[in-house]
């Protein structure tokens, strides 16, 4: 037994490590990037921006007032609701399950976003699974039955929901937001692919909010993701955030880029137009099944999925195997990338089908 296997919590011991793949040399599908660089026209105005602003020898604005102005600006917030800044909408989730207590219940569906469940993990909570059907829709007769029984604290529901890529019904949404005291939290990672949204719905219901984040727009390497709530809800939690979560260069690049967001908006409409090509061309594929997205992935099932999986690493192109997930069975995701790429992944499983 060595020193770290005594000295840790069983639970921590017990996780499966959060794996990022070396994707060096590969075409990247796998983690729902926007796949286009800044163009270079803006990108000599915001080097500009960052030269005449940046003060690296001073921390950053503890409160990011600016960047907090800009958000609410751009997003529309009324008044009456406040955003929590968190490094990455990942670091969100971690400030909400702090605020419970041990042993306190976190519940989103299965299969969803991995996160909701490794950080409850982290942090002292249960974690329960809401079942969704085969179409991956909220099985919600059951879900009801266990959100009376459990009562979880929190509820995470990603819209769109990760992996699969589809909206959950919305009367379904207002009848768990209803039914329950859990401060529930609609994710909307996608919501620019989506063009739909709970933010209406904040003032209807005192223990919704809203998370949000900037990195699958384009701007992942930032790691910015806000929540959105009432003012005493967001002022209550923002106690937990470390002084300094969001630096500088972070505070700074999302105000230039939420200042100019043409041009994302351009790159967003662009990846829309070929999910919904790529979306058209893998389902004509015979062993494929696909799955409608509201997303900027695609969630398809196939015969022989970590087969396709590993011939595409050998054409060096990575997406995401899924196929070892409990409802997932034979199941990849693949990330919308530019034309040419998806061009070429569609060619490239386009031939390893014709073995069959
Ligand atoms: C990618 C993703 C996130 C994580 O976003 P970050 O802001 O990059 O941490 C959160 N929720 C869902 C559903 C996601 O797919």
């Amino acid at each position: 037994m060595n020193f770290i296997n005594n000295w840790l919590r069983e639970e921590i011991l017990a996780i499966k490590a959060y794996e990022v793949p070396n994707s060096e040399g590969f075409i990247k599908l796998d983690a729902m990037e926007n796949p286009y660089p800044i163009p270079t026209a803006l990108l000599k105005q915001y080097q500009q921006y960052l030269a005449q602003k940046m003060t690296l020898n001073r921390y950053p604005d503890p409160q990011a007032i600016a960047l907090k102005k800009a958000l609410k600006k751009h997003i529309g917030v009324s008044s009456k609701f406040d955003i929590l800044l968190g490094n990455g909408s990942d670091e969100i989730i971690q400030l909400l399950a702090l605020a419970c207590r041990p042993s306190d219940i976190v519940a989103s569906p299965s299969p969803s976003f991995t996160m909701y469940d490794m950080v409850a993990k982290f942090t002292h909570l249960k974690h329960i699974s809401l079942p969704l059907n085969e179409r991956f829709e909220l099985d919600i007769d059951t879900c009801l039955t266990l959100i009376n029984k459990r009562k979880p604290k929190i509820i995470f529901l990603a819209y769109p929901n990760n992996p699969s890529g589809n909206l959950f019904n919305l009367q379904h949404i207002k009848t768990i937001i209803k039914a329950s005291d859990a401060l529930v939290v609609i994710d909307e990672a996608y919501d620019v692919y989506a063009g739909q949204s709970f933010i209406g719905e904040l003032k209807n219901y005192p223990n919704l909010t809203i998370m949000r984040t900037l990195s699958k727009m384009g701007l992942a390497g930032l790691r910015l993701g806000f929540l959105l709530g009432a003012k005493p809800t967001i002022s209550q939690l923002n106690k937990l955030r470390l002084p300094y979560n969001i630096n500088t260069l972070s505070q700074l690049s999302a105000i230039f880029f939420l200042e100019n967001f043409t041009l994302l908006n351009k790159q967003i409409a662009r990846i829309k137009a070929a999910r919904e090509l790529l979306f058209q061309e893998l389902s004509k594929i015979k062993l494929i099944q696909t799955y409608p997205s509201a997303a900027n992935f695609i969630l398809f099932r196939t015969k022989n999925a970590p087969h396709l999986f590993n011939y595409l690493i050998d054409n060096k192109i990575l997406i995401k195997n899924l196929s070892a997930q409990r409802g997932l069975e034979n199941c990849l995701r693949v990330s919308v990338g530019t034309t040419e790429e998806n061009h070429l992944f569609l060619t490239t499983i386009q031939k390893f089908y014709e073995q069959y």
